[in-house]
């Protein structure tokens, strides 16, 4: 310490206020810890301000405008064809959206004792983070720290985002008007979810992904359903293609993309979207004098309790290794909080459940049929498409299906997945099964309501163990 220094003593310090840093704070002050929250911007980090929340209103927007169009045959009358959307209207109430939930995390963290500090937080030392604010420079001592400082878009050298022209996933939801074109580079759920959005508000979207084919890392019969949607909405996808370079020319942007199947060509568009990952904040934080070692690509390596090497100082959501989801840093971060409390708590990361919210939407919990193939386990597969069941008819929405992988020597659920309409809601009771290691028959068992969607997931198990009721069993009976 420097002699004559005023530092602020707290008993933790957490750096950013994400899902991840201020659901540890909120638990940090129900277990009767001074907690101490640094914020450079708003609370809600990413995924409320530029991420989840956002991207999900323009989503439903989409939906319901493109929805339109299917009203007639419902025998709604009216001038259906006259609706037009006004973006710079929709970014309006987004705002109200995002400040009522910052509004909500403030008030939450006021009640629960919780000292937000708005300023960028940098560490002096394993015990000590210095906090520059609008005015000042203030030094706090902490017992413990928990850094939670998140992600930003992975933008390759070759490219500059300009916010106007080539935009990265914030600007993108800050666009005033629909754009005509669209290239997206990146074929992942965020490049999905956008596409699909954009081209129900009537932009021509191309999608352009260097892979062999979009959301590499789901089940391809999944994703199938979303590449059949999407190509009806008019979406254009160039798959195992690179983008080399991009050139903004006359208002519109130029991609040069090469792949074996088409050789060299350019796509012109109004706008690009680059959005092919993210990169961990943990540069400029100080990490070095805290101690603190990072892997190559500059995530921080946690044990199940979230604690780095260094045994008082704790890391969550983003910038640790593994899925970039706001649930999974919400749960880090409360683990967090309870083991800094002395309470036994560990994060288990078998059934994060992962939701894309494309048209249909897929969601999924625990292995893939491929994975548990990969893993030696002898499978049973169930599935129930959407048509036949009565609610996804009622609400014009019968596309796609429920499955569950089983294993065949102990009936346990390996995996349930789901792409559909509501698949987000849906995977809630799948995330449920698999905590409670459930087997077929207490899925099959288990009396679902009816006319819902989730009889999708009665019938897919009832069809595993073979006698599903509503569409012919092509399993054998299984027992
Ligand atoms: P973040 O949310 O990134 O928060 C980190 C905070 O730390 C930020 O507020 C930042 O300002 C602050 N900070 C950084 N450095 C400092 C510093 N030195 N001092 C003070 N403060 C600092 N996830 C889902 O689960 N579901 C979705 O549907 C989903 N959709 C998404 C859509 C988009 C377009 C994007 C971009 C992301 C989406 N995500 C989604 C991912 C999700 O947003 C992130 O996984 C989540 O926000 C990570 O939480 P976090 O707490 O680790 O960090």
């Amino acid at each position: 310490m420097v002699v004559g220094e005023v530092a602020i003593e707290t008993d933790v310090v957490i750096i950013g206020g994400g899902p991840g840093g201020y659901a540890a704070a909120i638990r940090l002050g129900q277990l009767g810890k001074s907690v101490t929250l640094i914020e450079k911007e708003r609370l809600g980090g990413v995924c409320l301000n530029r991420g989840c929340i956002p991207s999900k209103a323009l989503i439903h927007t989409a939906e319901q405008f493109s929805g339109l169009s299917q009203l007639h045959k419902m025998g709604i009358k009216g001038s259906i064809e006259d609706a037009a959307f006004d973006l710079s209207r929709w970014q309006e109430w987004k705002g109200t959206i995002v400040s009522q939930l910052n509004q909500g995390i403030d008030h939450l963290c006021a009640e629960n004792g919780v000292t937000v500090v708005k300023g960028g937080a940098s560490f002096l030392s394993e015990h000590r983070i210095g906090v520059q604010t609008d005015h000042d420079f203030q030094i706090y001592k902490f017992e413990n720290a928990i850094i939670a400082t998140g992600s930003k878009p992975f933008i390759p050298s070759f490219l500059e985002v300009d916010g106007e022209f080539i935009l990265d996933s914030t600007a993108i939801l800050e666009l005033q008007e629909v754009p005509s074109t669209l290239s997206i580079i990146g074929g992942g759920y965020i490049g999905i979810e956008m596409g699909i959005a954009f081209a129900k508000l009537g932009t021509k979207v191309t999608i352009i992904e260097m892979a062999a084919r979009i959301l590499p890392q789901i089940s391809e019969n999944l994703v199938k359903e979303v590449v059949k949607k999407a190509k009806k909405l008019g979406v254009a996808f160039k798959t195992a293609t690179k983008v080399e370079k991009a050139v903004v020319e006359n208002g519109q942007v130029h991609l040069f993309v090469s792949s074996e199947k088409s050789g060299s060509e350019v796509l012109v568009s109004d706008k690009t979207l680059v959005t092919i990952g993210r990169v961990p904040n943990t540069t400029n934080i100080g990490l070095d004098q805290a101690g603190i070692r990072v892997e190559k690509q500059g995530y921080i390596t946690v044990n199940t309790e979230c604690r780095t090497h260094v045994e008082h100082i704790f890391a969550i959501g983003d910038v640790t290794p593994g899925p970039s989801l706001a649930h999974r840093a919400s749960k880090q971060g409360i683990v967090a909080a309870e083991v800094i409390a002395h309470l036994p708590s560990a994060v288990d990361t078998s059934f994060i459940p992962y939701v894309i919210f494309s048209d249909p939407q897929i969601a999924g919990v625990g292995l893939s049929r491929e994975e548990a193939v990969k893993l030696g386990y002898k499978v049973k597969v169930g599935s129930f498409p959407f048509r036949a069941n009565g609610r996804a008819l009622a609400t014009n929405e019968s596309e796609g299906f429920a499955e569950v992988i089983v294993d065949e020597k102990s009936h346990l659920l390996l995996g349930m997945h789901v792409v559909g309409a509501d698949a987000s809601n849906l995977i809630g009771e799948g995330v449920l099964a698999l905590e409670l290691a459930a087997r077929v028959e207490d899925l099959a068992l288990t009396i679902h309501p009816h006319p819902t969607l989730s009889e999708g997931w009665l019938e897919a198990a009832e069809a595993a163990l073979g006698h599903a009721i509503h569409i012919v069993n092509k399993q054998k009976k299984y027992s």
